[in-house]
């Protein structure tokens, strides 16, 4: 292998390994594996204790591991599935293997007084603890020993066709590679705070194989000092990634919208309240933004019903007035009719000429209006996910208004961007969401916006009182929802099924329309969700908006943005399935006029301590920043607002529940790299971002 022209061993193609040709090489390229470097780099999510075997007795739930035992009894059950059944016993245990798919030779030979190694994931059973599906092997007179592994073992992200024996080889020849070759270190130990001071190579071989000689709970991430070590370089490449991005928006040039307070006086005075000062804060911050020549890259904050659509709408016509075009991306269909609506009745007398582009125009209608955008004929244009796509052009493209941002992918914003002036101007872009982002993070996630927060809520707003109640007592409630209704309250009813099929969970909806009608004959029940034909379901949210539905039955369809100010009660269905940021979202549909709104959390128990304290946390909040900080803090509810879902950012190994406490040294130390160090930033960025990554902007 040489080393020509100062490129390293390590940008080497994986072609450079023993056992890999093109097509592998090729096949590898699906995980974002180019180079040697990669592979040194494509670190484990988890690991499989084979360095021992477990006596059944010391089995726990959750565990993967060996254990052995000789064959008590074994035999074929019919029940829901046909099954084989061996229990194993080792004079501490009695330990269930079950086993789905067998063949005949399979099950001849798992007969009772064999002797069985097998290693699985242990699971509770319903009299013992049960192996589905173990791998197994006997033990014989000539066949008594266990090979134990010397280090734990483990396990890469990887996609079909691409074993974990494959990559496990590939790593082993990488690190063996570093005997001979140096890894270039770019943050040398006097960068590293104390907690982080571990030399790379040893923490990359650590991470990759850890020795057998500690306990398996040791491998706890958070307790780990070499897991810290990478996590804490893998985020300062993603904040320089961020910082170089920053660089490069800069040097683009955008439309300049100069301020125009008449039509903003206009606009203002059409409306039946007062702004905010909250909302004039930003606002202001917004349009200067715009009146300069450099594209606005800018995060609006808000927490839901705190009034961004009116902040986005002077934005909006700020440019229009100066004579250019402005979209605004929605996530959900609904909402797109809804903001069609708000915006034509607040444009269209000022002449502004306002457009929905969906998924479900008609042919020719979608044409019609994809030419009247080309030619300038459309000021605002409202849409889906629709918009991006390459057959919408825009005559003067000055500004993109991304509605709850943490719905779209990245690739999806990116393409809009690519859409500004003839002469390559940059759009400027304005992300609205309200998720709230803990500071912290959004230093992290958003490094590269700047950042407007409304953090006050029109007058008038009553907060939500919030109840927890068991399933059990549905008839109650519905009981005292036939009262509400008589009083003249519109509801909401949520049903939410979570990982199970956009179909089912329509059909759930369904039915409980059905049996809400019967129990309230005297109402009008409405049922909404995303099965619906778009005109179906804007009848459904026209007639809801209007009071002629006064409860309506919903699937979560209706969590993003979806504004009907009467509706001041809402039920929610299994809430004890849905993670805080999603619950927060329901939650915002209500206490968006002047009533007195309240929510109901209907849960099936028993809880868990997770669900527990997140029930607890929303009857005792309506504070989206506060509930967002709780989130942080509960371990495992793995559902950080929105981070996940977006893939706006996947780490390798950092994972900011518990890596939070690094990103301040995190932010000095690039800051310090930036200014000491510049040719350590790309190598950096491309030693841990995927290349996709590297050009891709939130
Ligand atoms: P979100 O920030 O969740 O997108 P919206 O923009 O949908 O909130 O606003 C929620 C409701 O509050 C709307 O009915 C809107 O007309 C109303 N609203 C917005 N600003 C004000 C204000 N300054 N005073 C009173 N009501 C307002
Ligand atoms: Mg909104």
């Amino acid at each position: 292998m040489s080393e020509a022209q100062g490129l390293s061993v390590w940008d080497a193609p994986l072609t450079q390994l023993k056992g890999v040709g093109p097509k592998l090489a090729e096949k590898l390229t699906r995980l974002n594996l180019f180079t040697l470097q990669d592979i040194l780099f494509h670190l484990p999510h988890r690991y499989q204790d084979r360095t021992r075997i477990a006596s059944i007795a010391n089995l726990t739930p959750g565990s993967e591991i060996t254990t052995e035992g000789v064959i008590q009894s074994s035999r074929i059950v019919f029940g829901r599935r046909r099954s084989l059944i061996c229990q194993i016993n080792d004079h501490s245990g009695l330990l269930t293997l079950r086993f789905f798919h067998f063949s005949r030779t399979q099950k001849d030979t798992l007969k009772p007084g064999a002797k069985l190694r097998c290693f699985g994931e242990v699971r509770r059973g319903a009299t013992s603890l049960e192996m589905i599906h173990p791998e197994y092997t006997f033990v014989s007179r000539e066949n008594p020993h266990y090979e134990a592994e010397q280090s734990y073992t483990p396990i890469f992200p990887s996609t079909q066709g691409i074993s974990q024996s494959l990559l496990r080889n590939l790593v082993q020849q990488a690190l063996k590679l570093l005997e001979h070759h140096p890894l270039s270190n770019w943050l040398p130990m006097k960068l590293l705070p104390p907690l982080i001071s571990r030399d790379l190579v040893t923490s990359l071989k650590w991470i990759h194989f850890p020795p057998a000689d500690m306990l398996f709970e040791q491998l706890d991430p958070g307790k780990n000092p070499n897991r810290r070590r990478l996590a804490f370089e893998e985020l300062i490449a993603h904040r320089l990634a961020m910082l170089e991005r920053q660089k490069t928006y800069r040097r683009e040039a955008a439309f300049a919208c100069p301020k125009n307070n008449t039509a903003l006086k206009q606009l203002t005075q059409s409306l039946s309240f007062s702004l905010t000062s909250a909302q004039q804060r930003v606002i202001h911050e917004i349009n200067n933004d715009l009146a300069g020549t450099q594209p606005m890259q800018r995060l609006l904050q808000g927490d839901v019903g705190s009034g961004k659509t009116l902040v986005a709408a002077t934005a909006i016509l700020q440019c229009i007035k100066a004579g250019y075009q402005a979209a605004l991306m929605v996530p959900t269909e609904i909402l797109a009719e809804q903001h069609t609506q708000s915006f034509t009745q607040w444009f269209e007398p000022m002449g502004i000429k306002v457009a929905t582009i969906s998924g479900q125009l008609r042919m020719r209608e979608r044409n019609q209006r994809t030419q009247d955008l080309q030619e300038g004929q459309i000021d605002l244009v409202i849409g889906t996910h629709a918009l991006f796509q390459a057959d919408v052009h825009f005559k003067k493209l000055a500004l993109i208004v991304i509605d709850e941002q943490h719905r779209f992918g990245v690739d999806q914003r990116l393409a809009l961007r690519q859409k500004g002036g003839p002469l390559g101007q940059t759009p400027h872009q304005l992300i609205m969401t309200a998720t709230p982002i803990p500071r912290t993070l959004a230093m992290t996630l958003y490094a590269d916006l700047d950042c407007s927060v409304i953090d006050e809520l029109p007058p008038g707003r009553q907060a939500i009182k919030t109840v927890v109640m068991p399933e059990s007592r549905r008839d109650a409630l519905i009981t005292r929802i036939r009262e509400a209704l008589t009083a003249g309250t519109q509801v909401y009813w949520v049903c939410t099924l979570i990982d199970e099929s956009e179909a089912l969970q329509c059909q759930t909806a369904e039915k409980t329309a059905e049996v809400l009608q019967s129990a309230l004959p005297g109402s009008a029940v409405g049922l909404l969700h995303g099965r619906m034909k778009p005109d179906e379901k804007e009848t459904i949210m026209t007639r809801y908006k209007s009071g002629d539905i006064q409860l309506l039955v919903a699937t979560t369809v209706i969590e993003v943005g979806v504004n009907v100010p009467n509706a001041s009660l809402m039920v929610i269905e299994n809430a004890e399935r849905l993670g805080l940021s999603q619950l927060h979202q329901l939650r915002g549909r209500v206490g968006r006029g002047n009533k007195s709104s309240s929510c109901v959390l209907l849960y099936q128990g028993p809880l868990t301590q997770t669900a527990k304290e997140r029930l607890a946390i929303m009857r005792e909040t309506n504070d989206g920043f506060k509930i967002a900080e709780k989130d942080l803090e509960i371990r495992g509810s793995g559902e950080l607002m929105g981070v996940k879902q977006t893939g706006v950012m996947q780490f390798r190994i950092a994972d900011l529940r518990i890596d939070a406490h690094l990103l301040d040294a995190v932010q000095a130390t690039a800051t310090h790299l930036q200014e000491n160090s510049p040719d350590a930033i790309q190598p950096l960025i491309r030693r841990w971002l995927k290349q996709t990554e590297v050009y891709v902007h939130v």
